[in-house]
Parts: structure tokens; sequence; C-alpha cells
């Protein structure tokens, strides 16, 4: 009965492998197991939990269940916490599966030191680093923004594949470095390997970042012809963005509607985020009303539009939109930004006063602030247009979430020590010139992960170039 919850739980079929568990006259660690992957798997965390804790007595396969049910659903706070209450609490001994699960929540929150610490655990309890650790470990390291520790990690990897070359190309190009990306895949080919459309999502990926225009524009070639790799929505995606942000827009459209496949939302609000940014109002219209026309039209186009209007002075077509963005209830994502200090994760949204060190923060944002005055810093309002998602446009800039964790990040965190934070949507403009000056003012190195790419701010200056 055990093996057919679990077949049910394959299948997807929740709610029969529910009915069986439930009639199960006698429920063992593995039939409970079964029931907790099946759960997890299908996004019912918290029934999985439940089940979790009320069981007598667990094996390391349950942990794992669980803490890879909180990796896999993104809950990468909650996977930590249940790996040190199997670490403190427990005599199970993690084995490579909970090593994975953990490195991938770590990877999405940013953890560096937690990282770190599993990186010394594996070497200190003989767990190999074959190429399913040592890849995991390389996006761990790349994602927590220190891709030193990510290239020590790939350099003494023995046999390397497609996957653990693809981890590496993926974590120079995420960091902007997109010549070195360009460089290892080179390497990668004279080594004998074979890249998959992975490899080319990767780096079409990373020449976007630097508008490397026609290096994107080979590879994509390349893709087809050599490698007979069709191009699916995510290469495309890459290219309009590297077309569109190099202000190659014609072309760019011209290849969203030459695409075999339908472009989905992403590669219009790309497509349009690049009319925003470089002004054509012409262009950026036609896409809105297509969009609209096929039903499409989300709160980033309305945003954007909207921008773009502004930005030419059309105050009554902003109104409109504003209005029109209302009544459909487009919903706008709230801008979130987090920073790990002592382990502990700590969550800021735009305006946040939830935070019990709120005071505090408030009091060295002001601070911060008169630092910025005294360089002759001014905020730039219509710069925020820049903001591909334009979702805190109102609220006031001083208080956009990353300014509330790098104000936390300044006052819990050693003198000199760099500040990690990671945010979920694209960093804005005005943030974005803070935080070269606050890195500057303050000798503190920043490394920031937005939804698009790091950015590392040094001594007033930021990796990306500005482009981004
Ligand atoms: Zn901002
Ligand atoms: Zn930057």
């Amino acid at each position: 009965m055990t093996s057919l919850v679990d077949v049910y739980a394959r299948s997807g079929d929740v709610t029969s492998a529910e009915k069986l568990f439930d009639r199960m006259p006698e429920r063992n660690l593995v039939s409970l197991t079964a029931m907790i992957t099946c759960y997890t798997r299908h996004g019912k965390v918290d029934k999985a939990r439940k089940l979790f804790d009320e069981m007598p007595e667990r094996d390391v396969v349950c942990w794992n269940a669980m803490i890879n049910g909180y990796a896999q659903n993104r809950r990468p706070e909650e996977a930590l916490l249940l790996f040190r209450q199997m670490m403190l609490e427990t005599g199970n001994r993690p084995n490579e599966v909970t090593i994975l699960s953990v490195l991938s929540a770590c990877g999405q929150l940013g953890a560096l030191e937690s990282g770190r610490w599993l990186h010394n655990f594996i070497g200190n309890n003989a767990i190999k680093i074959n190429r399913v650790v040592g890849t995991a470990l390389i996006d761990m390291y790349s994602r927590c923004g220190s891709l030193e520790d990510a290239s020590l990690v790939f350099e003494r990897m023995k046999d390397k594949d497609v996957v653990a070359w693809n981890s590496m190309i993926a974590g120079y190009a995420m960091h902007g470095f997109s010549q070195i990306s360009l460089d290892m895949f080179d390497k990668m080919c004279t080594e004998g390997v074979v890249p998959n459309n992975i490899t080319f999502i990767a780096i079409l990926n990373g020449c976007g970042h630097t508008g490397l225009v026609k290096q994107g524009w080979d590879l994509f070639n390349t893709m087809q012809k050599k490698y007979g790799i069709e191009p699916k929505v995510e290469h495309y995606g890459c290219m309009v963005n590297l077309l569109g942000r190099a202000g190659h827009l014609e072309e760019a459209y011209e290849l969203v509607k030459s695409m075999k496949i339908e472009p989905d939302n992403v590669i219009w609000g790309t497509l349009l985020g690049s009319c925003s940014l470089h002004g054509n109002l012409k262009l950026g219209e036609e896409i809105v009303e297509l969009l609209v026309n096929i039903g499409s039209a989300n709160s980033g186009t309305y945003a954007l539009l909207s921008n773009m209007c502004a930005a030419s002075g059309n105050w009554v077509e902003v109104a409109r939109l504003r209005s029109l963005m209302k009544s459909s209830g487009v919903t706008k994502e709230k801008g979130c930004s987090s920073i790990v200090v002592n382990n502990t994760v700590h969550e800021f949204v735009a305006g946040d006063v939830a935070h019990p060190k709120s005071r505090e923060v408030y009091q060295m944002l002001e601070a911060m602030n008169n630092w910025l005055a005294e360089k002759g810093y001014v905020a730039k309002i219509d710069t925020v247009l820049h903001d591909l998602e334009d979702e805190e446009k109102e609220q006031s800039l001083e208080v956009h979430s990353e300014r509330l964790a790098l104000a936390f990040g300044l006052l819990n965190t050693k003198l000199g020590a760099t500040i990690r934070i990671v945010k979920n949507l694209r960093v804005c403009a005005d943030c974005h010139v803070v935080m070269k000056l606050i890195s500057r003012i303050t000798g503190r190195k920043i490394v920031m992960r937005d939804r698009s790419r790091f950015h590392h701010f040094v001594d007033g200056l930021c990796s990306c170039g500005d482009y981004w």
C-alpha cells in the first residue's frame, strides 16, 4: 500500500494518495515519508509539516523529505531551520541528499556563511565532492555572490560534465563577467564537452548584461546550425533582452515576430521595458495595443506605458492608464529585500515598519541621507523610469526595501564586512546610485542580487558598469 501511495504521488493524484493513506491500518516510517514527499511535491508543505511533527520517530530519509520539501517550494529559511534542528536534536547524520537540499536553500537565500559552513562540513565528514555535490556548491557560491569560491570548487572538480560547466558559465554571466563566460564557453568546447540548451541560455543571458550584440547573434546562430538546438522561449527572451537593452528595438521586435513559438509575457515585457528605456513611445504603444488585443496586458504593461507617457509629458494619458490599471484589478508585486545576519534572515518590504529594529533602521537611514546630502546627492525621481516593474514609484524613494536592508546591514555587521542583499525585483536606478555612494562613504563592499543579476558595489562603482 505504501508503494501505491507513492504511485499516486508521482502521478500527481494527491487526493487518491491521501484517501489511501487515511485508510491504512498501520502507518509506518516508510508510508509517512511517502506521504510527506507527496504533499511537498504538490506544494502542500504545511500539511506535510503537520505529518512530520506528529511522527514518533524519524530517520534521515524522512528528514530529507521535509527539508527538501521546503527547499523545492521556495521556503529556504524553513529548510535551514529544520536542518539545524536535525543537527542539534537528533543522532541522524546528514547525507548527500540532505546536503543538496540545504545548499539549494542557502543559494536561494544568499546565505553565504551557512553555505561555507556546509562546505566545511562536507569536507570534515568525508562526503565526496562528486559532480552533483560540486555543481551544487558552484551554484550556491555564485548565487551567494562569491564567484571566487565558486571557481575554486570548479577548478578542483575532476572530469567536469556539461552541468558543471553550465553552472560556472551561468555564475560568471549572472555577475556580469560576460567575457569570462564567453571564454569559459570556448574552453568547454575545446575540452570536448558538448554544450546543451541550458549552456546557451546562460551565455546569452551574460551577453545581455553587457550588451554584446554581435557575440549574442553569433551564439544564437551557432546554437542552431552547429549544435542543432531549436531555440526555446528562454533563448528568444535572452536575445530580445540583449537587443532591446542595447537599443536595437526594431531588430528585437522583428525577432519576436519571427518566432516559431508563441512569445510569452516575459518576452513582451522585456521588449516593452526596452522601449521605455530608450523612449520609443511609438513602438511601445503598438506593442501595448497588441497585448491588450490578445488579452495579455498586465500590471507591468500598464506601468511601463504610463512611464513612457510621463517621460514625454503626456500626463492625461498617464492618468487614464492609472485608472484603467486600478479598475482592471491588476496588482503589483511588492519589493522585498533580505539580508542574513548571524544566520538569521531579515526581510524588509518597501516602507517597512514591522521589523523589531525598525527604529534603529530608520535612524540609520536618516544618517545615510545626511552623508549622501554632504556628497551633493539629490534623489532623481525621473530615473525611476529605468525600473522595469516600476512597482514602487509611488512609494517614497528613501524607504525602498533595499535601503532598509542596507541600513540594517550597516548597523548589524562588523565594520568593513561585506554586506549582501537579495532583492525580489530589479533594483531601481536611484537606489543603485545610493548603493554606489554608500559603498564609497563607508568603505564597505555591497553585493546585491536583484531579480536579474548581481551588482557588486565597491568604492563608488558597480560591477555592472551601470548597464542593467
Ligand atoms: Zn529603489
Ligand atoms: Zn549595478
